[in-house]
């Protein structure tokens, strides 16, 4: 507020800095201008505690006069509405009023003119100003409770300890003194409970909220106010959240989980739920909850990967682009949403950040040398090569040349200790350790023994009569589309890392896949992995082109070339068959492997990339770089199998990953 003449702000300055400072040490000390008003004040303050009741009042009176309330309520700033305050200057004139015919009669003698005074605007409650709050939320507290009303009122944290708040007495004595009648009843308590029951009387719904313990753990007691109100009102308890009203964006989307589809239609026809939302929102909804229902139901749906036909010609042929390559047909079969995501959209899959080249360097380096060692070797003779015909250094020798140009040619630099390692462990013992780069002295590696390449050519020289003699060899149509013994032309291409035949019986023929991890062949009869079922029908196709005589037997299988180390050869693919199901291995090519790759490529280009059936470790999930965008449900994987195979639905589930006895799953006859 302002005063005629006084800067307020340097008057309050002067009071602070002169604590405890009356109206004298104030004036003594103000600025000249200031005197008259400080002068003005100080007499009325003086008058008003005369014993005359008459001058006291008008003392007051002209103290208002003197401050120029009115004057300072119509300058109030315009954001201050001051109804409140016009109205509590009007009321107190009122009283002032009264209080004077009070003191001008002379039948009644006022002894304390201030105290009665004081007395007559005790209590006085200046009514709140009707302020503006439909739509709005207001925090108030206890103090603030007489004057409000509201259509909703939420109590929160009604406890034993903060409504009505600290007690000033143990309510263990209260309720002595009580029943002895020696103590007043503590008024704190009496003035909550009173205020408690105006605001509550005041609303049209109160929700009130008790939690039943801290966040450590420790029982709270509710009010006693709230166990007052259980006795005397009607009080609805509900338990949690999960029943209360509620009201924001979260909550409307918790109430409307888990609603199907048609129930959604109800919620989203009327007009509360019309009034609420915009169509773009309500038609979001929709869309949200059927995507919600399908998900939650295990069969294939546009939600679980199953591609309208327009949409798969949308993606004009990246998904089912010809001929297929065993490595696609692996992934489709372990999760076709991957193949979906990888082949539709070509997302790069982020390599794994490290500074080492990684095993898949290290692979191809593997790979590289021994293509490039039996090209040369091939070169020097017609038919298949014999390692034994050549001198035992001599081969050493041109593996080395052959893996150092390997390493040469390599994108990576192979520069970390790891990286050196396991070249170090590759080329260990091929030459004399002066002659041998890679060499790295005294590491574990440099064991001449122990070098992958020096057992590389220990196990071929223990081959017997298997002859190497095709090398890298593509099976890629261009001697027709690889054809199963059922006759069933396949659009499939691969690349074949060797071919070799049995000098012995000229009719068989042996496929070898390097592999630098631990494949297993066990896969390829499962129907997860691809890639000895169509080398075994490309090399069958390729070498009928080249003899001109088809082999009566093919066999493949993985040879295990794994750093530093190892070298194995696994059971071929028939080998494998013959000792795991109880079918012949010529009925298995000539029935369940045609089956297999039609079913497989069919459901490729009917546009089913369901999420993976096969479960997560045989999905490789974990290492899946597309997990964070995929919502599989591996625990429902045998219902979708179920669903699947109820509806006749085009999609691929290898045998193997069905419950129960693969054998039983083969599709096969007694007559087949
Ligand atoms: S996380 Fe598993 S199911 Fe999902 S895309 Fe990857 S492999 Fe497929």
């Amino acid at each position: 507020m302002s005063l005629p003449d006084i800067d307020t702000a340097a008057l309050v300055a002067l009071e602070r800095r002169y604590r405890p400072c009356d109206l004298e040490t104030l004036t003594g000390r103000s600025r000249s201008k200031w005197h008259k008003t400080l002068t003005q004040i100080q007499t009325s303050v003086r008058r008003a505690r005369s014993n005359d009741g008459i001058a006291a009042v008008h003392a007051i009176a002209n103290l208002f006069e003197t401050l120029v309330l009115e004057t300072n309520v119509e300058n109030l700033p315009e954001d201050v509405e001051g109804g409140y305050e016009r109205r509590a200057i009007s009321q107190s004139k009122q009283i002032l009023q009264s209080l004077l015919r009070v003191c001008e009669h002379d039948e009644l003698d006022i002894d304390d003119p201030l105290t009665e005074i004081e007395q007559a605007f005790e209590g006085v409650r200046v009514p709140a100003p009707k302020q503006y709050h439909a739509n709005r939320i207001r925090i108030i507290g206890l103090e603030d409770t007489l004057m409000a009303d509201c259509s909703a009122l939420y109590v929160l944290g009604a406890t034993e300890e903060n409504l009505p708040g600290h007690q000033s007495r143990p309510r263990y004595f209260q309720q002595i003194a009580d029943a002895a009648g020696v103590l007043p009843a503590d008024r704190h308590q009496e003035l909550a409970r009173y205020r408690f029951g105006t605001i509550v009387s005041n609303a049209d719904s109160v929700h009130i909220t008790t939690p039943e313990e801290t966040m450590d753990g420790e029982q709270i007691l509710p009010s006693a106010l709230v166990e007052e109100l259980a006795r005397t009102a009607t009080v609805t308890r509900t338990d949690g959240l999960a029943d209360e009203r509620r009201g924001s964006c979260e909550d409307v989307q918790r109430a409307i989980a888990g609603s199907t589809p048609d129930e959604l239609e109800d919620l989203l026809e009327g007009p509360p739920a019309t009034d609420s939302f915009t169509p773009a929102q309500i038609e979001s909804c929709h869309t949200g909850a059927e995507c919600a229902s399908n998900r939650a139901n295990p069969g294939p749906s546009v939600h679980d990967g199953r591609l309208p036909s327009n949409k798969l010609d949308e993606m004009s042929d990246r998904l089912t682009k010809q001929p297929y390559s065993p490595s696609r047909l692996n992934t489709y079969a372990q999760c076709g949403f991957k193949y979906y995501l990888r082949n539709g959209f070509e997302l790069e899959e982020p390599d794994d950040e490290s500074a080492d080249a990684g095993r898949f360097a290290i692979g191809d380096v593997v790979h590289d040398a021994l293509e490039r060692f039996y090209t040369e070797l091939t070169a020097e003779t017609t038919g298949g090569v014999d390692l034994t015909a050549y001198d035992e250094t001599d081969l050493h020798q041109r593996l080395y040349a052959a893996g150092e140009q390997a390493v040469t040619d390599s994108d990576e630099s192979f520069r970390s200790p790891f990286d050196r390692q396991q070249l170090a462990a590759l080329f260990a013992g091929l030459v004399p350790p002066e002659d041998n780069q890679f060499f790295l002295g005294t590491d574990e590696g440099d064991d001449a023994s122990t070098g992958l390449f020096v057992e590389f050519l220990r196990r071929e020289q223990g081959d017997g009569d298997w002859q190497p003699q095709f090398f890298e060899q593509w099976f890629d149509g261009e001697a027709g589309p690889i054809q199963t013994p059922d006759g069933t032309e396949l659009p499939i291409s691969g690349l074949i890392d060797r071919i070799d035949l049995d000098t012995d019986t000229p009719a068989a023929a042996r496929v070898l896949d390097y592999k630098t991890y631990n494949a297993d062949t066990n896969d390829a009869i499962k129907g997860v992995d691809f890639q000895l079922l169509t080398y075994t029908f490309g090399a069958q196709r390729f070498l009928e082109s080249e003899l001109g005589d088809p082999p009566q037997r093919v066999e493949a299988g993985y040879r295990i070339v794994k750093p530093p180390t190892t070298v194995t050869h696994k059971q071929s693919l028939p080998k494998t068959i013959e000792s795991n199901l109880e079918i012949p291995t010529e009925q298995f090519f000539r029935t369940v492997a045609p089956r297999r790759l039609t079913e497989i490529t069919e459901a490729i280009e009917t546009g089913t990339f369901s999420p993976a059936i096969v479960g997560e470790e045989t999905a490789k999930c974990q290492y899946c770089a597309f997990s964070d965008v995929c919502d599989v449900r591996h625990h429902q994987r045998f219902e979708a199998i179920e669903a699947i195979d109820e509806q006749e639905l085009p999609v691929y589930v290898p045998d193997g990953t069905r419950s129960g006895d693969l054998t039983d799953h083969l599709e096969v006859t007694a007559d087949e």
